[in-house]
């Protein structure tokens, strides 16, 4: 296998990927693949219901949340969000970290008044804003902010604190990374293709009264109360996506649930940020590192020469999407819940043998 370090979609555990091929073709003796079987048959139903139960239950079964699998990807719920939840003569706030943080407040401000929070461009978004920078609106609906910022490498370690007003979390690249006290939330969301499975399938974590009353001008695929009613059955959903997030949330129970998991993802972190710190400045984190990613980790060398020179090692060596992101340039690496210890380990090793070869 690959050591892929690839940001979205990125590696499944193989476990997973395994099991998964043994009921590719006959999903436990049916003689039908999953993903040829009616949505409205107790075979899938099963499965959908048992992806819902399972994702809230490795959330500590919150009280009054709802589980929502919708399609459109994260990137949908940036519209979805204003249109559902911005009222008549509310503002829309939106803490700004960067790329995806930007993304969603553009598609606010298509939708209706917007207000930026907090924002930590000065810093070249190289840090999240603290609780005290925060400045929301009093006639906020809701304060929406990125939990990771996938591009730039930086993460919220604490959540602030908004009082009433609901907070909803983009959580697309930290999603089921580490425990999460859910009643700090109103809603939290994530495309499911960096730590829950395959893209094509995008999930809403959602206390009842936010999505329960949608505004009845909303097209009704649109709307948070038509897939709620339905048990996230209005349409045709995307079945074999789901019943990959499935077994993908049974691996994480296998690992010891949202503890074993941020276990890992902090030993897997501190490994390659340890090797950036002590390698005498030749590789420089891009993040502050209070605000470190312990998903994505961006670095930088003194040249863009050696950075090209480092990607095209590397993928010589067997290790996959190393390169940043088009728009920051620079080195990612991102370690979701499914990339082993060991990939990481033998990135840190070829590290410092690229560093023995081009360093002083
Ligand atoms: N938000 C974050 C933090 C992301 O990393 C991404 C995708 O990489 C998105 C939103 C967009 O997700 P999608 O491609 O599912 O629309």
């Amino acid at each position: 296998r690959a050591y892929n370090f690839n940001a979205g979609p990125a590696a499944l555990p193989l476990e997973v990927l395994e099991r998964a091929q043994k009921q590719f073709v006959d999903y436990e003796d049916t003689g039908m693949s999953i993903m040829e079987m009616s949505h409205r048959g107790a075979v899938y139903e099963g499965v959908h219901k048992e992806a819902e139960q399972r994702l809230l239950s490795l959330l500590g079964n919150p009280e009054g949340f709802k589980v929502l699998f919708l399609q459109g990807g994260a990137s949908t719920q940036f519209a979805m969000i204003p249109m559902n939840l911005l009222g008549e003569g509310q503002v829309a706030s939106y803490v700004d970290t960067g790329s995806w943080a930007g993304k969603a407040i553009s598609e606010a401000k298509l939708l209706g008044e917007t207000q930026v929070a907090a924002s930590t461009k000065a810093d070249h978004y190289m840090r999240v804003p603290t609780s005290e920078e925060l400045q929301i609106a009093a006639n906020a609906a809701y304060v929406h902010l990125t939990s990771n910022e996938t591009i730039g490498g930086v993460q919220f370690k604490q959540f602030p604190d908004t009082g009433d007003v609901p907070l909803v979390v983009d959580m697309s690249s930290d999603i089921l990374s580490r425990p999460l006290d859910m009643s700090q939330f109103g809603m939290i969301y994530a495309g499911a293709q960096k730590n829950l499975g395959p893209s094509g399938v995008t999930v809403v974590i959602a206390r009842e009264e936010l999505v329960n009353h949608s505004p009845k001008h909303i097209p009704t695929i649109f709307r948070y109360d038509t897939h709620l009613s339905n048990g996230s059955l209005y349409n045709t959903p995307p079945s074999f996506a789901i019943y990959m997030v499935n077994e993908v949330l049974k691996w994480i129970e296998e690992q010891g649930g949202l503890e074993g998991v941020e276990r890992l993802n902090t030993q897997k972190a501190n490994l390659i940020y340890d090797a950036i710190d002590n390698s005498n400045g030749f590789y420089k984190g891009a993040a502050h590192s209070d605000s470190r990613s312990h998903m994505n980790i961006t670095f930088r060398l003194q040249t863009e020469e050696l950075e090209k020179a480092f990607i095209k090692a590397s993928e010589q060596a067997g290790f996959v999407g190393l390169k940043g992101h088009r728009s920051v340039g620079g080195l990612r690496a991102s370690i979701y819940n499914a990339v082993p210890y060991e990939s990481c380990k033998a990135l840190v090793e070829f590290m410092r043998d690229f560093q023995k070869k081009h360093g002083e």
